[in-house]
């Protein structure tokens, strides 16, 4: 079972905020989502990227817009989810899972279109988002009203999971009880944020999310202090979780980040199978 991921849009950022001693020049990152299935739970998306529905639905709130307006990610229209889908025989419907490694919007946008799935979420996370006023989950890149009215009743906690031991990584919860998905706390990026570890592959992979927005910036050289202080749920946290990824691919795990530049072996190809 391998996870193919997809490119939800491009957005563009100065290459300084996102790599120590970067160039201030524009650099265009991905904003990838990923699809596998799992032979018992079915087909199961990881985050859903970015829609129209969050960018160009005309009843967002004026916060949603201004957001849209600031980053203006351009979307990739035929890596959306319906296109996307059909490449492998699927439709909106078929999405059994959704899981939300974290509640920022490039990550959450498309949950409302998938109807009949459950999804798996940090308990902690979603609490959080309960308990904030607007302002304050905006101040955290967090926009309630891309979050399904029932997110909660849908909600399976990924801290219900048994837990296991990973080398170099926090221990995981293996989502399906099987081994093959484990989410991985990775905090610092947002209250709850985790990767996903597919242990079970050729080689271990870990789809280390927003731990930091590119590979180069997951070593201590390349870390950047700034925008991070700015916007992370915790500095600190950013630090140790970056550490321990790049632990886990010197020691020869896969490594793939949502807005990474670089190519994936798990990026969507035409012909691609799951
Ligand atoms: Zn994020």
């Amino acid at each position: 079972m391998r996870p193919v991921f997809a490119n939800s849009a491009w957005v563009a950022a100065p290459e300084r905020l996102i790599l120590r001693k970067g160039r201030w020049q524009q650099r265009w990152l991905q904003v990838r989502y990923g699809l596998f299935i799992h032979p018992k739970a079915g087909p199961t998306l990881i985050d859903t990227g970015y829609t129209s529905h969050s960018l160009n639905t005309s009843s967002r709130t004026l916060a949603l817009r201004s957001y849209a307006g600031i980053l203006a990610p351009r979307l990739v229209v035929q890596e959306q989810a319906g296109p996307f889908l059909t490449q492998f025989g699927l439709t909106a419907v078929d999405i059994s899972r959704v899981i939300v490694t974290h509640f920022h919007a490039d990550h959450v946008s498309g949950l409302a279109a998938f109807p009949n799935a459950r999804f798996i979420a940090s308990g902690a996370a979603w609490a959080q988002v309960q308990g904030n006023s607007a302002l304050q989950n905006l101040r955290h890149g967090v926009f309630a009203e891309l979050i399904p009215g029932d997110f909660g009743t849908r909600l399976d906690m990924v801290e219900e999971c048994a837990s296991q031991k990973i080398a170099h990584l926090p221990d995981g919860y293996d989502i399906f009880g099987d081994g093959s998905v484990l989410a991985v706390p990775l905090p610092g990026h947002a209250h709850g944020h985790f990767g996903l570890l597919f242990g079970q592959l050729e080689m271990p992979f870990l789809y280390a999310t927003d731990t930091q927005w590119i590979g180069e910036a997951l070593l201590p050289g390349g870390r950047p202090r700034l925008f991070p202080r700015l916007i992370s749920d915790s500095f600190p946290e950013v630090a140790r979780s970056s550490e321990q990824v790049a632990a886990f691919q010197k020691a020869g795990g896969e490594v793939l980040l949502c807005h990474d530049t670089a190519p994936s072996q798990f990026d969507f190809a035409q012909g691609a199978e799951l």
